[in-house]
């Protein structure tokens, strides 16, 4: 069963969602490793997509700072040539340090000169049956909006992410 959680009125999945959930991110993961060899060839393969799940809320504030101890960077890039998007907007979402989904640890940004962007957050907490991970959406004109998650192995104080778009045919 679901569970609204008392403080923060957030949602929790009940086990079966988790595992659902879980077992659809292993596979991800599976299917990553099983291209990270091949990426520094293909340097503008488009970025995998991934689940939203429940805790998504459109227009979060725009901010470079959900927290501190984690730095996230990378640049904003379409393919087929890698090409760097200014201008494009890019939203994060994460659970807070006790694993626990809030307004206070979801922004925007939009992305700078060469596309780049850095925000800092809290180590997301973990909650039952997910790796530690953050979600991701970014926009930008002539693109396919993309909904995704980068995953962290734990204890990391930096992660580079670049987020590879598809353009609109
Ligand atoms: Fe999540």
């Amino acid at each position: 069963m679901d569970q609204k959680h008392p403080e923060t009125g957030c949602w929790r999945r009940g086990p079966l969602a988790e595992l659902a959930t879980a077992a659809a991110a292993l596979l991800v993961m599976i299917v990553a490793a099983g291209t990270a060899n091949t990426f520094a060839a293909q340097a503008c393969k488009p970025t995998p997509p991934d689940m939203e799940g429940p805790f998504y809320t459109p227009e979060a504030p725009l901010r470079e700072s959900t927290g501190s101890g984690l730095v996230i960077r990378g640049r904003l890039l379409g393919t087929p040539d890698c090409k760097s998007l200014p201008g494009g907007r890019i939203e994060w979402w994460q659970a807070d340090r006790q694993g626990r989904y809030d307004d206070a640890h979801r922004g925007s940004q939009i992305a700078g000169a060469d596309g780049t962007y850095r925000f800092s957050t809290d180590f997301p907490g973990v909650y039952p049956g997910r790796p530690p991970h953050i979600h991701i959406k970014a926009f930008a004109p002539g693109h396919r909006p993309l909904t995704t998650q980068l995953y962290l192995r734990g204890g990391e104080t930096e992660a580079a992410f670049d987020i590879v778009l598809v353009p609109v045919r």
